[in-house]
């Protein structure tokens, strides 16, 4: 018997193995193999089980690792897919989409031969580092792991010295298998035997065990700890005399705390919701691939529509995936699921679910237990049964898009996966993008509208103002314009509250030396440094660094330091002076990395005991507080000066949804947007609630300059930590790239953009390239892709493919 296995290793192909008798009948597609891999040993994926010898001298495998399959074949052909689209190898991407922690690799342990002592003056031979490598060793009788000692000795390699202590017989080299962080979680059931009506005499305390047992037949070690003191050496001393006996079997980590009790639901749907209802509810119990595009005004009630859908597919025996955007994941959202279904029926899946966790959701989602998925785009890779719907709220949201290592888009994905599986996908949004609205228009999805808000209420009334007509006593234009304070005050009289969103992109506070013109710059990044006077720090928002405020410049040392731009701790700052009686809270990455200060806001915000909410897109999302009644876009237009074909697309979503956050309690909401650009057709059509509007401005000016949805692109990211070697390593792939194109046919059919330095040209040490391949046809595109990346592999130039990308920086 054969099986081929996938590794979590850049290579593009799978590995064979033969499976020595005694495992055979455990082998099964989806479950992890330990497999011997050039000298080590470390886990893999079985993908298939050829019958034939693929090639000669293949290794035995070494063990199964798990029960039961992780996954099963209709996962592995999603697996698949995905990793020919996005050009990532089979091994890594499965390892990137099942559970992580639970995988093994093998590492060198190296182990002194304990010779006696006599022996030691043959190291007088030995190099320095042998000697050290000797000093260590000799103090740990059990062996040391070949990285610890690397790191003792501050040294990247030690592979000469290792070889030569072992050939000289003072060590011993083997490798041992390191314990995966994550495993299956065990307990400790004690149950009562027959004999156990015996008239040996028992102590008090075995008597009250033995009958607590007789009433509940068997109990956990963890419940009997709750009822008894001392519960153990009770235990152990009735296991001895055979009256009760203890075994262990796996249980899974409790998940019940991550959703509250619910109050079950008031709301009786209107009539547009009734009508798109029955068109999801048709798809589903079609049994086949029915794609749907929802689209709803802001507030208009998609969210139970989406609830009555999952419920109706849950109750006839479905699964369910929901994708929101991560920070949607509110208390708010989860406490709705919570109304509706029983927690211990619900997984929530999102970045901060400890690993463990997620392993034991992930196997009772495999078994079918868990058919309810809640959770952010991770979500979509749980291995859900007989799946019939998959929901992406806020379809048009970036964080869809991962950025790194596999360059998945959830929102493609799930359609593909709904394919696959000839389930319903339901795409929500108050602003779908312009992709998905195409191919809507086009008939690829069908189309159901919410076109009013709940109960007739209406959309807020949206004032533009023209900051090209505000000055402050300085001349400058001020932060806040006149309307916009005043409306503020306003709001604050009528005891309501008011949202102050601030674009952040590009919209930062810098530093700068007024004598000589200095700019704080990160030394990994080619990025301004942002101000954060709360902690009188400049930070990289794009790696980690940080340092001190200096106080004086470090060119001229003169002490004539500036800022320019306006971050949201300094809008805050701003809004405290004008306002000084209100309550002002901020919010965005900064103020809400520590736990739960999403959560308190969000709370005190419902609780009315915020006026002013200050912040970026965090707030822009998903919430729904009714006492908010005015909603004021601090530079509306910063989105639009970046170098990205959706900047005008991102500028009237970003518009739209913060606008859709006022309004929505009985008093009607306004809106005061401040821009430089009030002309632009992204402003104008967000004013007017116009969607279609704006589509029909945007889609030929994507069709004039060939970009999607009129094409598709591959970003083809090239990067290298020494400037002058990335320099020539991108253009030789540029001149490949041309030469690859003629040789294919494919000259006019794609078009090779680049390579070019990127906008931000260095990230953490890395100087960074980037070619854009544009064509009509995705597969030719992907092939084209992978021929350069095939031939571009050097060992200090780093390619890899974005595959329909969303960030061109
Ligand atoms: P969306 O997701 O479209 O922004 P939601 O589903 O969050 O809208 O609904 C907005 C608010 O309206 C919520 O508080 C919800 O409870 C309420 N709601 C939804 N449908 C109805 C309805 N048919 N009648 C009354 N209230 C409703
Ligand atoms: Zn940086």
């Amino acid at each position: 018997m054969f099986v081929n296995i996938a590794v979590n290793i850049p290579a593009d192909k799978v590995f064979s193995y033969s499976v020595p008798a005694h495992l055979a009948p455990l082998i099964a597609v989806g479950k992890r193999a330990l497999v011997p891999f050039g000298r080590k040993r470390l886990s893999g994926y079985i993908v298939d089980c050829p019958t034939e010898l693929p090639c000669d001298g293949v290794k035995d495998i070494v063990d199964i690792l798990d029960r039961d399959p992780l996954f099963g074949e209709e996962d592995l052909s999603f697996y698949r897919w995905i990793s020919e689209y996005y050009l990532y190898p089979l091994g890594k991407t499965i390892h990137e989409l099942t559970p992580g922690g639970i995988n093994i690799v093998s590492e060198r342990w190296i182990k002194g031969r304990g010779l006696p002592e006599s022996e030691y003056p043959a190291w007088r031979n030995l190099s320095l580092p042998e000697r050290q490598i000797m000093e260590i060793v000799s103090g740990e009788p059990g062996g040391v792991a070949l990285d610890r000692l690397k790191k003792a000795l501050g040294r990247a390699s030690l592979d000469r010295h290792v070889k030569s202590l072992s050939g000289m017989g003072f060590i011993e080299v083997e490798e041992r298998l390191k314990r995966p962080g994550v495993g299956l979680k065990k307990e400790k059931i004690v149950t009562l035997n027959d004999a156990s009506e015996s008239s040996e005499r028992r102590t008090g305390k075995q008597s009250r065990l033995i009958a607590y047992l007789k009433e509940a037949g068997s109990a956990t070690m963890v419940s009997l700890r709750r009822e008894f003191k001392d519960v153990s050496s009770v235990v152990a001393a009735l296991e001895r005399k055979g009256v009760v006996c203890v075994t262990e079997t796996d249980v899974y980590r409790s998940a019940q705390h991550l959703i509250p009790e619910g109050k079950g639901n008031l709301i009786v749907p209107n009539g547009d919701q009734e009508a798109a209802l029955g068109e999801i509810i048709k798809g589903t119990e079609s049994n086949g691939f029915s794609p749907f595009l929802l689209h709803g005004v802001t507030g208009s009630g998609k969210t139970e529509v989406y609830l009555r859908a999952i419920a109706r597919t849950l109750d006839t025996g479905g699964g369910v995936i929901y994708l929101v955007p991560e920070i949607s994941l509110t208390p708010q959202l989860i406490s709705r699921i919570g109304d509706r279904f029983a927690a211990d029926r619900v997984a929530v899946i999102h970045s901060d679910i400890p690993q463990a966790l997620r392993y034991d959701q992930w196997r009772r989602i495999c078994s079918g237990e868990i058919r309810l998925v809640v959770g952010a785009r991770s979500a979509l890779f749980a291995p859900v049964q007989n799946l019939k719907l998959i929901i992406v709220d806020e379809e048009h949201d970036n964080s869809y898009k991962q950025e790194d290592r596999l360059c998945y888009h959830a929102r493609d994905l799930a359609l593909v996966k709904a394919r696959l599986l000839s389930a319903a996908a339901v795409l929500g949004s108050a602003t779908p993008a312009v992709q998905t609205f195409f191919n809507a228009a086009r008939g690829k999805y069908r189309y159901l509208a919410l076109p009013q808000r709940v109960e007739n209420r209406p959309l807020p009334d949206i004032r533009i103002v023209d900051m090209k007509g505000e000055h402050d006593e300085y001349g400058e234009a001020p932060v806040l314009s006149r309307y916009l304070k005043e409306a503020i005050g306003v709001t604050l009289a009528n005891k309501k509250q008011t949202l102050l969103f601030l674009n952040r992109r590009g919209f930062n506070t810098y530093l700068f030396c007024r004598d000589c013109g200095h700019v704080f710059q990160c030394p990994n990044c080619d990025l301004a440094l942002t101000f954060h006077a709360g902690q009188a720090v400049l930070k990289c928002h794009c790696c980690d660094f940080a340092e001190a405020t200096p106080s004086v410049c470090p060119a001229c040392k003169c002490a004539r330091i500036g800022r320019y731009g306006i971050g949201t701790e300094r809008l805050a700052e701003q809004v405290r002076r004008c306002f000084p009686a209100a309550r002002i809270e901020r919010m965005d990455s900064d103020t809400m990395s520590r736990r739960g200060a999403y959560e308190k806001i969000m709370n005190a915000l419902q609780n009315g005991s915020i006026d002013i909410l200050v912040g970026t897109q965090m707030v822009a999302k998903g919430h729904d507080y009714p006492g908010i009644t005015l909603v004021g876009v601090v530079g509306a237009d910063m989105g639009l000066n970046i170098p990205d074909f959706r900047a005008a697309e991102r500028t009237f979503q970003i518009l739209t949804q913060v606008s859709g956050r006022g309004g929505r309690g009985d008093t009607p909401g306004s809106v005061v947007i401040q821009t430089f650009n009030p002309d632009h057709y992204a402003i104008q059509r967000a004013q007017h609630h116009h969607y279609e509007g704006f589509y029909s401005d945007e889609l030929p000016q994507r069709q004039a300059l060939f970009y999607p949805p009129f094409s598709r692109m591959i970003n083809l990211q090239i990067s290298c930590l020494r400037k002058d070697r990335g320099k020539a390593g991108a253009e030789r792939l540029g001149r490949l790239a041309r030469e690859l194109l003629e040789q294919k046919n494919l000259k006019g059919r794609i078009d090779i953009v680049g390579p070019a330095e990127a906008p931000i040209p260095k990230i953490k040490g890395r100087y960074r390239w980037h070619m854009l391949l544009k064509g009509a046809n995705p597969w030719s595109l992907k092939d084209l892709a992978r021929a350069i990346m095939a031939k571009a592999g050097t060992n200090d130039l780093d390619i890899r493919a974005d595959v329909d990308p969303v960030s061109f920086m």
